[in-house]
């Protein structure tokens, strides 16, 4: 089965055909490195990965080249260092470093290429000359502006017109712009501005605009024209229609060949956000649940439907993946199976279906779990390398089920490690009278001890 993928800009779904196979293009916009993100920034992480492991898995891992860009000059980046006397350099690495470490913890691979904005500002710059030679830009007091009204086709994306994007107009008045929906390309410094804040450019000192940051980027790794292009529901408008504008006149090309937009993550009805209030960050969540469960419970949803992030959504995705890893350890010596279910896949396939792809992850726990009761040892090992095939898809099943069982607090489990093995040893001894000991010890503290035939091992029941 092809890939099908609902591309935003022609609202419909169509099957996916890269310009080159041997070359498949991903971008999407990266986070913006002054905080800590929360988990609805997040969900176009986990869907992203979630789609570029299909892709690689489609076309090869190393036919698939996904940029997602740290966005580190921003005014909201200007104020922290003025706020907090670090330096831009300081507070972007401390934060884009926390942003890596959490999507590695919710299982996300790391993109092919990760560019920062600020090693890009000649790119930017040769673009905003192309476009000031093909008049599109031109320059004011305040900074280079690209002019709407020169572009035919301006809002195709998100189906606006020029005349829709006057928000703040009357501040604009001020910048000496020739059309109240004309935007910045690049904006001069003011006075008081931080050093590290500014760059030369022949128009004036100052800073390129968010928007020509992602053009520039995009198109220096991946091309003139990107298969993919990828963000939040929110970044359509303004930001990808005027990565659009500026790109296409530059360069006379289609920017993008499938626009791809995650919906929001709820929270009490309303959309996560800073502004609202109503945030949960991951770096918190992560102190009280598995990534992988936080990585079930975003995938639980569609990812172009709106989400609502609660306790129960959370727990509900524990008791699954609990159940799922409870059949894997049921089949884990069954070595050596060959995985040609397509379930996941196919779901996968057909517009990025987490729902379904997770419906059947299930469905071959249940195979794995009938294959065991039988003790039908080809049955298992198949049904062992289905749900390892079907988790690497989806960014789950990474730990082997001893692993998963026993959780991630180290300290504790060599603790329990210890005790297991000095009942071993009283075994040995003879000492059952010590053995008995400790393995109600560690019967009254919820764990269960496995005798096997490569020795005793435990879980949390
Ligand atoms: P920002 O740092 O605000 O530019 O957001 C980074 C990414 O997260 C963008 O792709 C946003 O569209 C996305 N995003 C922000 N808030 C949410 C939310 N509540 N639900 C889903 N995606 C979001
Ligand atoms: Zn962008």
């Amino acid at each position: 089965m092809s890939i099908r993928l609902y591309d935003s800009l022609n609202r419909e779904k169509r099957v996916f055909e890269p310009q080159d196979p041997s070359r498949v293009t991903m971008y999407v916009c990266g986070p913006t490195v002054y905080n800590r993100a929360h988990i609805g920034n997040f969900r176009p992480v986990m869907v992203f990965d979630t789609l570029f492991r299909l892709l690689r898995s489609t076309y090869g891992e190393d036919a698939v080249v996904y940029a997602r860009n740290v966005t580190d000059i921003e005014d909201k980046i200007i104020t922290a260092s003025q706020e907090t006397g670090e330096s831009i350099e300081e507070i972007t690495t401390k934060y884009a470093k926390i942003y890596d470490e959490d999507a590695a913890a919710v299982n996300a691979l790391p993109p092919t290429i990760v560019p920062w904005a600020t090693d890009h500002v000649g790119e930017m710059l040769d673009i905003i000359e192309t476009l000031e030679r093909k008049g599109y830009a031109y320059a004011t007091d305040a900074g280079v502006f690209f002019n709407v009204p020169q572009m035919e086709d301006y809002g195709r994306l998100a189906k606006r017109k020029p005349e829709d994007n006057q928000a703040g107009a009357r501040v604009d008045v001020d910048l000496g712009k020739r059309d109240p929906s004309d935007f910045a390309l690049w904006k001069f410094a003011k006075p008081g501005e931080p050093e590290d804040a500014i760059w030369d450019s022949k128009w004036g000192r100052g800073r390129p605009g968010w928007h020509i940051e992602c053009s520039a980027m995009a198109t220096k790794h991946l091309g003139k024209t990107v298969d993919i292009h990828g963000g939040g529901v929110d970044l359509q408008f303004p930001h990808h229609e005027n990565e659009i504008a500026q790109s296409e006149c530059a360069h006379g090309q289609t920017w993008a060949n499938y626009w791809m937009h995650n919906g929001f993550l709820d929270m009490g009805g309303e959309k996560m956000s800073k502004s609202l209030g109503n945030v949960v960050l991951l770096n918190d969540l992560l102190e009280d649940w598995d990534g992988e469960v936080i990585r079930f419970a975003m995938l639980s949803g569609h990812y172009r439907a709106p989400l609502d992030w609660t306790k129960d959504l959370l727990e509900q995705a524990k008791a699954t993946l609990n159940r799922i890893y409870g059949a894997l350890r049921r089949v884990w010596d069954a070595e050596g199976g060959i995985a040609q279910d397509r379930g996941v896949r196919d779901a996968l396939s057909d517009d990025l279906n987490t729902p379904i792809a997770l419906a059947e992850l299930s469905r071959l726990a249940g195979a794995a779990n009938g294959a065991a009761d039988r003790k039908d040892m080809a049955g298992m090992a198949e049904a062992r390398a289905e749900l390892l095939a079907a988790g690497a898809l989806l960014g789950m099943l990474t730990r082997t089920p001893a692993e998963w069982e026993q959780g991630s607090d180290s300290d504790e489990n060599a603790r329990i490690d210890a005790m297991v093995a000095a009942r071993v040893q009283a075994r040995a001894d003879k000492n059952w009278a010590e053995a008995d000991r400790l393995r109600d010890e560690l019967a009254a503290e919820g764990i269960e001890i496995m005798d096997g035939a490569s020795g005793a091992t435990w879980r949390r029941v």
